[in-house]
């Protein structure tokens, strides 16, 4: 694939449009409509998304009770594997894995199931509750099926944790041998709005996305969708994002936010302030009240600091370990800080379940590395 001059788009710029410093709502009100079964509206959702300074904190009140009413005090962290990495014939302006950008990864092709085995196992016993391979590239070509196959035939052989896969776009025989396999979740995120989404990619559209997330559920997948926040998208995008998810209703939804990669379109964007982060996670948490809200890629480099309040806006799961081409930090950390915010992590696993006991090591560091490549994600892409 021919690389393109990795122009950046200055077209895209994070903006603050009509911050607004008090809801011109009761907040609390809010969450006492949601809690008793009514939904937010796109004009609260916008509102909230517009949040800043002290009101951030108000909102946040008001997500965390919303949180504690459907989900009480557990939360669940997942682990991913990049079983194929790089080399990615799409365009997506915010990877480092496309081969349109020059970002100086090492991909690799998939790895096989022994590894797949040793990492699912890994992944069980360091706290995740679910583990999901990840494959760049814009689907599943016939040729690499019988691999993936073999990796999700690898994964099944350890019990006590959700198995997952991440593999872009499907075909509904595609979608139906994966389910007939054992898989119980796909990720395909839509990762931004309808018409956002195409300043983003060309190569594909949010519709294919749309296509793929519902042959999954018409086979009984289970889904996980998210989006990336920070590239450049308006408020309007946010609403639209949110409200896509809401009827799409998956299981999951993961909130990455954009740490730019040198090399991609997107590298010159400013990312977003913890603040404004921690605005979104307790307004989607308002919008999706029920849904698994996983706060995914930009936690540690984003949040810095105040990732911990990540939770008390709403978040009920985390990614731990690596993320697709960042490390995250040890796995320990963030089982202490679950614990020191009075919480429990999902024990219904087998091993590592108990959360008085001490993690034995850094998920990311054990993680195979084939040809020494950098074993890690890009923003739940795919
Ligand atoms: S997000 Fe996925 S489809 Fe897009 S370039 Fe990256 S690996 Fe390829």
């Amino acid at each position: 694939m021919q690389k393109s001059d990795g122009k950046l788009d200055p077209a895209l710029e994070n903006r603050d449009d009509n911050p607004l410093n008090e809801a011109p709502f009761d907040l609390l009100g809010l969450s006492r409509k949601i809690i008793n079964g009514g939904d937010i509206t796109r004009e609260e959702a916008d509102a909230c998304f517009r949040l800043r300074g002290d009101a951030v904190y108000d909102l946040m009140y008001a997500a965390n009770r919303v949180r504690r009413h459907f989900h009480g005090n557990k939360v669940t962290f997942c682990s991913i594997l990049a079983s194929k990495f790089g080399r990615c014939s799409e365009d997506c302006k915010f990877c480092a894995q496309s081969s349109f950008y020059n970002t100086g990864i090492e991909p690799h092709t998939m790895m096989d199931g022994t590894e797949v085995e040793k990492a699912t196992e890994f992944a069980r016993d360091n706290g995740a509750s679910a583990f999901g391979i990840v494959n760049s590239g814009r689907g599943p070509s016939q040729r690499e099926w019988p691999k993936i196959m073999e990796a999700v035939t690898a994964m099944k052989k350890v019990d006590g944790i959700c198995h997952c896969a991440t593999l872009g776009t499907l075909s509904a025989e595609q979608a139906l041998d994966l389910k007939n396999a054992g898989v119980r979740r796909i990720n395909h995120n839509l990762e931004t709005s309808e018409r956002h989404y195409a300043n983003i990619v060309t190569t594909h559209t949010w519709q294919d996305r749309v296509k793929t997330l519902k042959l999954a559920q018409e086979v009984g997948l289970e889904t996980c969708s998210g989006g990336i926040f920070g590239m450049g998208e308006t408020v309007e995008d946010r609403v639209d994002l949110g409200f896509s998810l809401k009827a799409l209703n998956p299981d999951v939804v993961p909130l990455n936010f954009l740490h730019p990669i040198e090399g991609t379109p997107l590298a010159h964007l400013k990312p977003l302030q913890p603040l404004v982060i921690l605005g979104i996670i307790a307004t989607m948490r308002l919008i999706l009240p029920k849904q698994d809200l996983k706060v995914a890629g930009g936690r540690e480099k984003n949040l810095r600091d105040m990732q911990s309040w990540g939770f008390y806006a709403g978040a009920t799961s985390g990614l731990i370990g690596n993320y697709l081409s960042t490390y995250g930090r040890a796995n320990s950390e963030d089982l202490q800080m679950i614990r020191d915010l009075g919480l429990t992590w999902d024990d219904d696993r087998v091993g590592g379940g108990d959360p008085g006991v001490e993690p034995s090591d850094h998920l990311g560091s054990a993680r195979p590395k084939p040809n020494g490549a950098l074993s890690l994600p890009v923003l739940a892409g795919n």
